[in-house]
């Protein structure tokens, strides 16, 4: 008998449901006991549920292929199978958030990977090696619902994954930044399957994807604000512009970042500095050595074309953002090009280190 945690999957069919089960096989903690899906999926056993889609390269694993996919809609099916769930669920918003509740009410966490629950107030949204002092929270969460076991915490946006650890490296070293544009690239994974169409994708770029320029551009102020009077009150700044384009890139989102620093001219860090506030960043994941924490959150890369997503997107077990091109900006003060894995740190990945982060901190002891 293991004496892992038990986990579910709610979503577990669908891009980023395949990307935990995938990521979850031999984890040193969890395991994967509960699968669930739409009623389309369920009853089915999980390796037919995915027969002929799925995406991710290696075998479903064993100890998962077998298992009888639930229908996600109905909490009481996963009581006593599971002690808290990964939630990869695409729904709409009011369904997902209320569904989410009652898995927290039904005395199973949930960590969520879905927008629905982003903006509310007393949900953390975390970044482990940014704001895991937000878990915080939590207990005001469960005191406002009644909460005995079961809570909420959800993981950002895929698209800013990948420059918000080098931003908020820069504000802890004492570098705030004022204010920043920001272009994304962002891979057809992070549509889900089957996603956009060939036919829009191949050979073309589309300047548009629904929502993803207001999360970008909102989010950020959530994950460096401050716990306080019972919610998370937003930090004030720094003002984002975003434009978020989709490319023909399986996985990895790149982002082309300018901005200015809040700080008189003479206070501004020189390129050396940034370069050296980067590379040594380590968080609270790294110092409580998570198994899935990268040794090194940022690495810089110093190629005059890199990085790039088919060579930098796996780095660290695609849980490090790349970072390269690093210069002065004629309009603002900086610019830089970072990368991070979508569909790993950007989703499954992210959402399994947040798990680690609550699991290190007791949050699942006693479930
Ligand atoms: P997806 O490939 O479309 O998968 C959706 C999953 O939800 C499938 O398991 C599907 O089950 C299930 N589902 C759909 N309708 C349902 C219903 N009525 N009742 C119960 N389950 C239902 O989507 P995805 O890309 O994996 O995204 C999942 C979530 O993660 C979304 O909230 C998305 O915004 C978020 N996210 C995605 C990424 C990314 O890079 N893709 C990154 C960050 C966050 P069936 O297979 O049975 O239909």
């Amino acid at each position: 008998m293991s004496n892992k945690i038990a986990v579910g999957v709610l979503g577990a069919t669908g891009m980023v449901g395949q990307r935990y089960i995938a990521n979850l096989e031999n984890h040193p903690w969890f395991e994967v006991t509960y699968v669930a899906a739409s009623p389309r999926s369920a009853g089915k056993a999980y390796k037919e549920a995915v027969e002929n889609r799925w995406l991710i390269g290696a075998n479903i694993p064993a100890g998962v292929a077998d298992l009888i996919v639930q229908d996600a809609n109905d909490v009481s099916a996963a009581k006593g199978k599971c002690k808290f769930v990964f939630s990869a669920l695409e729904m709409d918003k009011e369904t997902i958030k209320s569904l989410e509740a009652a898995y927290a009410e039904a005395g199973i966490p949930v960590v969520s990977n879905a927008s629905a629950n982003r903006w509310t107030d007393d949900v953390p949204m975390l970044i482990p090696e940014i704001n895991p002092q937000h878990t915080d929270i939590i207990a005001e969460q469960q005191k406002h619902h009644g909460w005995k076991k079961g809570f909420i915490a959800v993981k950002p946006n895929c698209s800013l994954q990948s420059y918000m650890a080098p931003i908020f490296a820069l504000q802890q070293a004492g570098y705030p930044v004022k204010r920043m544009i920001v272009t994304t690239m962002q891979a057809v994974s992070g549509a889900g399957y089957p996603g956009v169409s060939s036919f829009d994708m191949i050979d073309n770029v589309v300047p548009y994807i629904g929502g993803e320029e207001e999360k970008t551009e909102k989010e950020c102020l959530k994950i460096l604000g401050t716990v306080k009077n019972g919610k998370i009150e937003n930090a004030p700044g720094p003002l984002v512009a975003a434009h978020c384009n989709r490319v023909p890139v399986i996985d990895g989102h790149t982002a082309c970042v300018s901005l200015e620093f809040d700080l008189p001219e003479d206070k501004k860090p020189s390129l050396e500095e940034i370069e050296r506030v980067w590379t040594s960043f380590r968080g609270v994941p790294q110092e409580l050595n998570l198994p899935n924490a990268p040794e090194h959150p940022i690495i810089v890369r110093h190629e005059v074309n890199r990085p790039q997503p088919r060579r930098d997107r796996e780095a660290d077990k695609g849980m490090a953002v790349s970072v390269g091109r690093l210069r002065k900006c004629p309009v603002f003060d900086i610019r830089f090009v970072a990368l991070s894995h979508n569909t790993k740190r950007g989703a499954a990945l992210g959402g399994i280190l947040n798990a680690e982060l609550l699991k290190a901190k007791g949050f699942f002891d006693n479930l």
